[in-house]
C-alpha cells in the first residue's frame, strides 16, 4: 500500500505538495470514488486512480511477476478460440504485462510475466542459454537407452536437441517421474522429446527458469520476484 499522494507523483502527475493540493481539491478519485482525505493509501496493482477522470499509472515502473500457471489456460495475449488466457488470472485493471516464453495449453508451472521487453528479450533469445528445469511424468520408466538419447539429443523434426540434463526421481505405478533441464526453448519440446523415446507426456510443469524457482506458490497464484531473484536474473 502507498499513500495517495506519492502515488501520484510516481505516477508522474504533480509533485507530492501539488498532489496534495489536487486531492483536497476533488481531482482525484480511487476506483470511481473522489478522495479528498490525504491519509488514503492505495495498492498500486489493484487500486484505479484517476486525475480528472483520466487513469494514471507509473509509466516507468517494471512489474516482475512469477505465476503458477495452471493447466487449461494459453499463455499468448488473445486466443482466437476463446480459451482464456494467463493475463485472467491478474487483477482487473492490472498494469499491462505479458508472459515471457510460453507453456502449452495443459502445461503448469513458472511462467514469468513482466513489461521489461529487454530482459523478455535476454531470457528467450537462444544464445543466452537459460536453463529450464521441467518435471514430466511420461507413460513407462524409460530405460538408460532412452534416458541416454534424451540426455545426448533427440531428432525431432526441427533437428537434433541439445544436450539436456534428464534424471528420473520417482517412479509410479509403472510411470516415471523426470526432471528435465533443457537449455533451449522449442515448441512443445519436451512433450516432442519424450515422444520420440516412446514415453509420452502425461503431465508437466515447470520448475524453474534460470535461477527462478517456482517453490511452493500454489497454482494459479502469482507474486513479485524479490529483488534478489531480480538481481539473479540480470
Ligand atoms: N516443453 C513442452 O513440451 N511444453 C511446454 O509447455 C514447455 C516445454
Amino acid at each position: 500500500m502507498e499513500r495517495l499522494q506519492k502515488y501520484l507523483a510516481r505516477c508522474g502527475v504533480a509533485s507530492r505538495r501539488k498532489a496534495e493540493e489536487m486531492i483536497v481539491s476533488g481531482l482525484v478519485a480511487v476506483n470511481g470514488q473522489v478522495v479528498r482525505e490525504l491519509g488514503v493509501k492505495v495498492d498500486p496493482e489493484r487500486d484505479r486512480v484517476t486525475v480528472a477522470g483520466r487513469p494514471v499509472r507509473p509509466d516507468e515502473e517494471r512489474i516482475y511477476l512469477m505465476l503458477n500457471k495452471p493447466p487449461g489456460y494459453i499463455t499468448g495475449n488473445r486466443d482466437p478460440r476463446g480459451r482464456k488466457t494467463v493475463l485472467a488470472l491478474l487483477p482487473e485493471g492490472f498494469p499491462r504485462v505479458f508472459p515471457v516464453g510460453r507453456l502449452d495449453y495443459n502445461t503448469t508451472g513458472l511462467l514469468l510475466l513482466t513489461n521489461d521487453g529487454a530482459l523478455a528479450y535476454a531470457l528467450t533469445h537462444p544464445k543466452y542459454e537459460i536453463q529450464k528445469v521441467y518435471r514430466a511424468l511420461v507413460r513407462g520408466v524409460p530405460d538408460a537407452r532412452a534416458l541416454n538419447m534424451l540426455r545426448q539429443g533427440v531428432v525431432l523434426e526441427d533437428g537434433p536437441t541439445l544436450p539436456a540434463s534428464v534424471d528420473i526421481i520417482k517412479v509410479k505405478a509403472g510411470n516415471a517421474i523426470l526432471k528435465i533441464g533443457l537449455r533451449e526453448g522449442r515448441n512443445r519440446q519436451v512433450r516432442r522429446m519424450c515422444a520420440a523415446v516412446g514415453h509420452p507426456v502425461l503431465k508437466l510443469e515447470r520448475l524453474a527458469i534460470g535461477p527462478l524457482q517456482l517453490g511452493d506458490l500454489p497454482l494459479g497464484r502469482y507474486r513479485r520476484l524479490t529483488a534478489a531473484e531480480l538481481k539473479a536474473l540480470q
